[in-house]
């Protein structure tokens, strides 16, 4: 039995990347999944790749006249849905290196970080809860909502403290979202997932194209006690159990996928010379 029979599930930012990955473990697994993105192109070569059981929709996750318009969308075709992983998700350098810390950043630089990373999680979770609310009331319906935080969201980064600011608000919304969920008696379960250094177009920005790609991408990882970047399939995989009913238990809960990481203290402030 595949485990995610007959389901639901809508991605944001699922053109590429972790959102990829993640819609085509869902299709795998027997979910009907929405791919959406801002990037049109590639969201929808992307969801026909997938086959008839996705599709594409425009979102926006900053924009709430576009959720509203999805979430009507979604109930009229479907009449439910099981699933929402908030993935999208920026880290603020997609247009080059900006500075991102505490002293430099600019206001504009960092409420772009947040718009994206932390108001698109609380618009999703606000309309996943509204249409999972409506189709509750005429089907047994087990809801899952899945946000993509990061290892940044449990520790300080300080060449890029809007989006580690952003990831800890969405680890702590999730929390919320799981109580509010159980105090108003619905089953649906808020979990968040922190990734660090997952390979993806991502981190292109700063790896670039010269001749000291390969040397960049060893020093990114050099301090993951596994050596290595992580798959998307990898996040996938912890995506797919917290939308399947085997996490029926498992509730306002994170889960660390980054190699070891945050197992030890290696990655230490390191003060510049
Ligand atoms: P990518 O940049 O590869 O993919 C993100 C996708 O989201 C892109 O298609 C992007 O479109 C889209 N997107 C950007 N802004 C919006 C928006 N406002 N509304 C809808 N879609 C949008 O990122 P990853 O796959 O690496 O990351 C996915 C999630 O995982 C993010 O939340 C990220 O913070 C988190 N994460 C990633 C880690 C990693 O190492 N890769 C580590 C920790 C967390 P476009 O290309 O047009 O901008």
């Amino acid at each position: 039995m595949q485990r995610l029979h007959q389901k639901i599930a809508l991605i944001t930012g699922a053109a590429r990347g972790i959102g990829a990955a993640i819609a085509k473990a869902f299709v795998d697994q027997g979910a009907t999944v929405i791919v959406t993105d801002i990037d049109h192109q590639l969201g929808s070569a992307f969801a026909a790749s997938l086959g008839a059981r996705a599709r594409y929709l425009p979102l926006d996750v900053r924009d709430e006249t576009a959720w509203r318009s999805v979430m009507a969308e979604v109930l009229q075709s479907y009449g439910v849905l099981h699933v929402l992983v908030n993935n999208a998700g920026i880290t603020g350098f997609e247009r080059g290196v900006v500075a991102h810390d505490p002293e430099n950043a600019s206001l504009q630089d960092w409420r772009a970080v947040l718009a994206t990373n932390l108001d698109g999680v609380f618009l999703g979770c606000k309309y996943a809860i509204q249409t999972m609310r409506k189709a509750s009331q005429s089907a047994k319906l087990r809801g899952s909502i899945i946000n993509i935080s990061s290892r940044s969201g449990l520790v300080g980064i300080p060449a890029a403290a809007a989006y580690a600011a952003s990831k800890a608000a969405v680890r702590n919304h999730t929390k919320s979202v799981a109580l509010y969920c159980a105090e108003q008696g619905l089953a649906i379960r808020c979990n968040s997932i922190h990734p660090a250094a997952i390979l993806t177009p991502m981190w292109e920005p700063m790896l670039g194209q010269g001749d000291d790609r390969a040397a960049r991408m060893h020093d990114l990882v050099r301090e993951c006690p596994m050596q290595r970047f992580g798959l998307p399939e990898e996040v996938a995989a912890l995506a797919v159990l917290l939308a399947s009913d085997e996490a029926a238990y498992m509730n306002g809960t994170e889960l660390n996928i980054d190699g070891g990481m945050l197992a030890g203290s290696v990655l230490r402030p390191v003060p510049k010379s």
